[in-house]
């Protein structure tokens, strides 16, 4: 008889480790059954990435599928709400700005608004009220709203570091998953080329039956044991550097942005991610085309005399991806699978969806793992081919005139299932039935603002039936001004929610 699924070895313990076992111990409620065991690996030689501070709101729903209340993350991991992106400088460098918010347009998917917006790239701010939410400085909801609802979706900003420790104490406490601090220094494979067992450093090897590489970009298991090649992705997007500094608030009190912003460089652009106590910031670049030194001084212009006296950490990174993420008995989960820039948040958002994928279709016996691989490896591909395209379209349609932007608007700098898109997209703008696949990362509302907000408006011109809504276009958009300025009227500001928050939810 095949050998039975029952036990999992996780190897990492950063985020997509410690993600990867919560919901994987959740969903098989390893804390109730004796059906499937999870363990962790962590060195405590080799450190975290220790960035990773914005999340999608596909975290709400994995927050609450694994069992930690909203109140809990918010005051262990100093975290914020994220209603979306604001893109500073991206279109002409001048000052320009749009936003990817959460909220998708009023009308989404009955009508498409954009063939009435005179200024296209004012989309999101005729056909969204989030966009407005942001600017002011507003919480997505009131403090009498219940905690994972709003009326703004949203997902969050969270300390990285924080953000693992909660992981850990609840897959330790609350979870049942085995804790192993030690370093594994051997991968032995068995005679069929699957993992057999991890050999540690100071105690005895573990075996599995299904292991899950989350080493980060040592990749130590898939790519390092099982070579498994690595897809360079660095032809489309260029950036391979980033300097990552984290710097105070100028006053206790400051605002907190409720969105990333994510600003325009000559070869490059810096984040911004505000949490409660602190700001996350850095400089994503392509060594190319900028020297450490002059990245650094983009970001200590940026930053003004909130970086005086501290230095940024470097990191340098590859773009791209394995060639496939489950192979034999294991699973490539976090950077372990593949990185491209943090521009979209898509790497934690990749965590939960290839964990959730894991536990739900956890196979019972190694005679169907094949099977569920293949599934897993063609899913995958497909949500990598789409994010890569994604973030290309921030790049390709800019109008700025350094080389680096020019060179990202070049042909064979850009994906051909992009190219296809864009041919489409030229004469009737993104819609839902462009991306019809079960296993979407973006709806076409992400397509259209980026795409829109980046100053592309599609030549309706042989399309008359869509100018034949006038009248509800209108209404739609007048609805957007009446509702803005309701939540621009009852929203509470972002600090003071959280805080007024925190503090109900302490005496409750
Ligand atoms: C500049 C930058 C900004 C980013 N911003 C975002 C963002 O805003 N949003 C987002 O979604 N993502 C972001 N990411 C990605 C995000 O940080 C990662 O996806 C996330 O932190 C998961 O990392 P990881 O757990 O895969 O790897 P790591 O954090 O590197 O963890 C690797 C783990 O493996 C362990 N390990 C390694 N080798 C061994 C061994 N031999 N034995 C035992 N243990 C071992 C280490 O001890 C560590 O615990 C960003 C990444 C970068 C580089």
């Amino acid at each position: 008889m095949s050998q039975a699924i029952t036990k999992i070895a996780i190897v990492g313990g950063g985020t997509a480790g410690w993600l990867s076992a919560a919901i994987i111990a959740a969903h098989h409620k390893t804390n109730q059954t004796q059906g499937i065991q999870v363990c962790l690996v962590e060195s405590s030689d080799i450190p975290t990435v220790g960035v990773g501070e914005g999340t999608w709101p596909t975290m709400k729903n994995t927050l609450k599928e694994i069992g930690i209340k909203e109140a809990e993350m918010f005051a262990h991991c100093k975290a914020v709400f994220k209603q979306g992106g604001k893109f500073v400088d991206w279109v002409h460098g001048n000052g320009d700005f749009y936003y990817h918010p959460f909220t998708v347009p009023l009308g989404y998917g009955r009508i498409d608004l954009a063939p009435y917006v005179e200024d296209i790239e004012q989309y999101a701010v005729e056909s969204n009220f989030q966009h407005h939410v942001c600017e002011a400085g507003l919480a997505p909801r009131t403090i009498s709203e219940a905690e994972y609802s709003g009326q703004c979706n949203y997902a969050y900003h969270i300390d990285a570091g924080a953000f693992g420790e909660l992981l850990k104490n609840h897959c330790k406490q609350q979870l049942n998953v085995q804790h192993i601090v030690d370093t594994v220094e051997h991968v032995t494979l068995a005679a069929d080329g699957s993992i057999a067992s991890i050999e540690l450093a100071k105690t005895t090897p573990i075996e599995a039956d299904l292991y899950i590489d989350c080493t980060g970009f040592a990749s130590m298991l898939l790519g390092g044991k099982l070579n498994v090649p690595f897809m360079k992705m660095d032809k489309y997007l260029f950036n391979d550097s980033a300097l990552a500094l984290q710097v105070p608030y100028e006053k206790a009190d400051s605002p907190i942005a409720s969105h990333t912003i994510a600003t325009a460089q000559n070869a490059g652009w810096i984040w911004d991610i505000g949490l409660t106590h602190r700001r996350g910031t850095g400089h994503v670049y392509s060594s190319e085309f900028l020297s450490d030194d002059e990245a650094e001084q983009n970001l200590r212009k940026y930053l003004g005399k909130a970086a005086d006296g501290l230095t940024p950490r470097k990191i340098s990174f590859q773009s791209g991806h394995r060639e496939k993420f489950w192979e034999k008995n294991c699973v490539a989960v976090g950077m372990a699978a593949g990185f491209v820039e943090p521009l979209e948040a898509t790497a934690i958002m990749l965590v939960e969806i290839s964990a959730k994928f894991v536990a739900e279709n956890l196979p019972p016996t190694k005679a169907i793992m094949p099977t569920v691989a293949k599934r897993f490896n063609q899913q995958m591909r497909y949500r990598w081919t789409r994010i890569i395209d994604f973030l290309k379209l921030h790049y390709m349609l800019t109008k700025r005139p350094e080389p680096y932007w020019q060179a990202h608007t070049q042909e064979d700098s850009i994906p051909d299932s992009l190219k296809e898109d864009l041919a489409i997209w030229g004469y009737r703008g993104p819609t839902n039935s462009d991306f019809e696949s079960a296993v979407e990362l973006f709806p076409a509302a992400s397509y259209q603002y980026v795409l829109y907000g980046m100053g592309f408006k599609p030549d309706f011109s042989q399309q008359a039936h869509l100018y034949q809504q006038q009248q509800q276009a209108q209404t739609i958009i007048q609805r957007n001004q009446k509702i803005t300025q309701q939540m621009l009227q009852t929203l509470p500001s972002h600090r003071e929610y959280i805080e007024k928050w925190l503090a109900s939810a302490k005496t409750n």
